[in-house]
Order: C-alpha cells, then sequence, then structure tokens
C-alpha cells in the first residue's frame, strides 16, 4: 500500500503528534457516543506501552477558527481519560506559550490532548506557520484521522510535510485495505448498492464506479431522479430538477457498456410527512401526483435481495428511504438484513448515515468492513487518494 506503518518506527522517548478523529458527539457537555475514542484507544495504548509521548490532536464540530466553550474537547479529555485509566491532560489551546511550556516536561507513557485544532484558523486554511509550531515540538507524526483525511488542513497536510518521520495508524490503515479491495481488485460480479438523499452529492461516486462496477440497484430519494429521467410519474417525490438530464446520460452511459442500473419498482407513499398520516405501497414504479415516496416498496426489497445474491463484491452507500422515521425504515433495514445473509461476499458499507443504519439494525458484524470516514471513504472511492494519506505514501 506504500504507507509507513507505527511499527516500522521506533518510538520510544520521541514526541508523537498523534491527530485522531474525536470528533464525537456532545450531549450536556458529555460525550454522548464514544465510539470514535474506544476506536482511537489500540493506538494510544500501544504508543504507551512502547514508552512515547503523546500529544494528542483532533477538531470536535465546527467553531470556525474561534474559541468557543461549546467545542471544547474536555468532555472528549475526561471520557478518554476513563477509557485509558491515565491522565489526559488537556492544553488550553491547540498551540501557545502555555502548551510550550507543557511540552517541554512531557515525559514518556504521559498523555496531552490539544484543545479543538479548529480553534485557530490556521487549521482549516492549512496556515504554514501553524503546521511549523507543531512541527517545532514533534519527532513523529502519525495521522489516525481518516474521517479528516479529505481535508487540506494544518494538522493533516501542512504538518506531516513538515515532519520527516511519519506513519499512518491503524484505523487509517484498515480503511485503505478494505477500500483499496474496492477499488483495484473486487471480485466479480462487483454490485454498487446506492441510495441517499441526493444524486448531485454522488456523482463523481457514480462516475468512478461505472468503469468498476457490473450492477447498480438504486433506492433512496436519489431513485426519483433517475425514474423522471425514464418519464416515469415520481409525483411529489424529492426529484433534482436540474439532474434529471445528467441522470439520463448516466442511465444511457450504464446501458451502452452493459451494465445494469436497478431502480425500485414500487414504493412506499404518503401524501404528507406529518406524522399519522397513514403509509401506502404503490402498485407499480409510478407514482400518483401529490404523493412521495419515502422507501422502496416490497416488491422492489424483493427484486434487489434477489440481485444481490449474484454479487462477489458488494459496496453500500446511501439509506433506501427515510430511515431515521420508523415507518419509512423497512427498506433499508431490509437492505441490511439481505447482505447481512450473504456470507459469500465481500461486502463494505460507507457514508455517515448508512453506517448508522447498518448500527442501528445490530447486523454491523456481518460487513466486512464498516467504513467510519462519511465523506472521505467516498472521496477515496472517487479519486483513488485523499490528500492527508497522499502525504505520507512512500
Ligand atoms: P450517507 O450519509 O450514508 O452517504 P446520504 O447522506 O446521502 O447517505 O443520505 C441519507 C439521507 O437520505 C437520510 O437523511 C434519508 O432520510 C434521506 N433519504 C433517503 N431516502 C429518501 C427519500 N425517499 N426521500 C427523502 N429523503 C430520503
Ligand atoms: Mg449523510
Amino acid at each position: 500500500m506504500n504507507l509507513p506503518t507505527l511499527d516500522a518506527l521506533d518510538v520510544k522517548d520521541q514526541r508523537v503528534f498523534l491527530r485522531l478523529d474525536l470528533n464525537a458527539p456532545l450531549k450536556d457537555g458529555q460525550v454522548a457516543d464514544d465510539t470514535r475514542l474506544r476506536a482511537a484507544l489500540p493506538v494510544i495504548k500501544d504508543l504507551r506501552r512502547r514508552g512515547a509521548k503523546i500529544v494528542l490532536a483532533s477538531h470536535l464540530g465546527r467553531p470556525r477558527g474561534k474559541v468557543d466553550a461549546r467545542y471544547s474537547l474536555e468532555p472528549v479529555a475526561s471520557a478518554l481519560s476513563e477509557l485509558l485509566e491515565c491522565e489526559v491532560l488537556l492544553m488550553d489551546g491547540p498551540r501557545g506559550e502555555g502548551v510550550k511550556g507543557l511540552l517541554a516536561s512531557l515525559r514518556p507513557h504521559q498523555v496531552l490532548l490539544l484543545e479543538n485544532l479548529r480553534f485557530d484558523e490556521g487549521e482549516e486554511a492549512n496556515s504554514t506557520e501553524l503546521a511549523q509550531a507543531w512541527a517545532s515540538f514533534t519527532d513523529i507524526y502519525v495521522n489516525d484521522a481518516f474521517g479528516a483525511s479529505h481535508r487540506n488542513h494544518a494538522s493533516i497536510v501542512g504538518l506531516p510535510q513538515l515532519v520527516e518521520k511519519k506513519a499512518v495508524g491503524p484505523l487509517i490503515f484498515k480503511e485503505v485495505e478494505a477500500l483499496n479491495k474496492l477499488l483495484h481488485e473486487p471480485e466479480r460480479p462487483y454490485i454498487a448498492v446506492l441510495g441517499g438523499a441526493k444524486v448531485s452529492d454522488k456523482i463523481g461516486l457514480i462516475e468512478s464506479l461505472m468503469d468498476k462496477v457490473d450492477v447498480f440497484i438504486v433506492g433512496g430519494a436519489m431513485a426519483y431522479t433517475f425514474l423522471a429521467a425514464q418519464k416515469v410519474p415520481t409525483g411529489a417525490s424529492r426529484v433534482e430538477k436540474d439532474k434529471i438530464r445528467l441522470a439520463g446520460d448516466l442511465l444511457s452511459r450504464v446501458e451502452a457498456r452493459d451494465k445494469i442500473l436497478r431502480l425500485p419498482l414500487d414504493h412506499v407513499v404518503v401524501s404528507d410527512l406529518a406524522e399519522g398520516t397513514p403509509v401506502r405501497v404503490t402498485e407499480g414504479p409510478g407514482i400518483a401526483e401529490g404523493d412521495m415516496a419515502v422507501d422502496i416498496g416490497p416488491k422492489t426489497r424483493a427484486d434487489f435481495a434477489q440481485i444481490l445474491r449474484s454479487g462477489k463484491t458488494i459496496f453500500w452507500n446511501g439509506p433506501m428511504g427515510i430511515f431515521e422515521r420508523e415507518p419509512f425504515a423497512e427498506g433499508t433495514l431490509h437492505m441490511a438484513k439481505t447482505l447481512s445473509e450473504l456470507s459469500g461476499a465481500y461486502k463494505v458499507v460507507g457514508g455517515g448515515d448508512s453506517v448508522a443504519a447498518v448500527q442501528k439494525s445490530g447486523l454491523a458484524q456481518s460487513f466486512d468492513h464498516i467504513s467510519t470516514g462519511g465523506g472521505a471513504s467516498l472521496e477515496y472511492l472517487e479519486g483513488g487518494d485523499l490528500p492527508g494519506i497522499r502525504v505520507l505514501r512512500l
């Protein structure tokens, strides 16, 4: 993979700047979901065991370059400290005199956490000056923040450019390994299940998958723009009017390459999104005026499942309906279940909402890889690399 790994470096007594994705959801000043923190534990523990002096760094939310107490990493520091069973000392800023002083006295096995990197406007601007400030105390740079690696930020790109000894952490390694398999050696038939909110969000992804997959299965709101391109009535469903042409274009290209793009055969519809509005199922693909499709219908679920059984590699991004609302979640949950039952295929799910749906279904363990990078995973599949990973390649 051409990526330097942490095992190859001697970290004893070295100051290691470890860029993590500790961007955990907060509620009432506490970490509401510590999944990302737990995911980071192995690499921190490994560095401690090996006697490194550890400086953790992460962003949290979007404070837009200003100190904002609502986005302090304080709750993250205390949660991490409990999980690691050791002190995690939170610095008062992402840089500054106080930070410098503490760093000078940093001892092996100790763990510092810089305050939210985005409190400094230099982070998102990829400021050389900020990168230099960090480089001045960094012996080894490690990136294990896959979900931030598509950003051209100082802690992701600027800093590693200034540090000689650097590596990717285990989470990035695992992500790249799984996504590379999809990119470079998918066993065929390769099926992509796409859904979610918009075609426009996923154009790049569809383009890059076009050369690789054998079958596209399309559900979610995205499907209605494609149906509109085929002149199927879509009622009041979410259609991106300015993308109908592009969808038509994609459909002809798929056809010209002898590939298949499968659309829903029926839908779950409502006349109104208000709670308690009766839920109906359409006869066929057409949707009556005033009706809004909110999920794929039962015929579609069965059809998609049938096609998926032939897949050897399956990538899923995008829910099949408005899965956040229980009455409209069945198509998405059924998809998770169908995939979980396919034992002979390599299965990857990626994208923030899709991953949330799979986790909600309780079937996460039956996937080969759950790509937690959100936008970063999709960008990796689109372009085959990310700025924060490219800068580390050997
Ligand atoms: P991901 O985060 O996995 O990449 P997206 O962000 O593209 O997925 O899409 C998820 C969103 O799409 C969800 O909020 C879901 O409610 C919405 N969605 C799915 N189907 C529909 C639909 N038929 N109408 C409106 N919104 C939909
Ligand atoms: Mg999303």
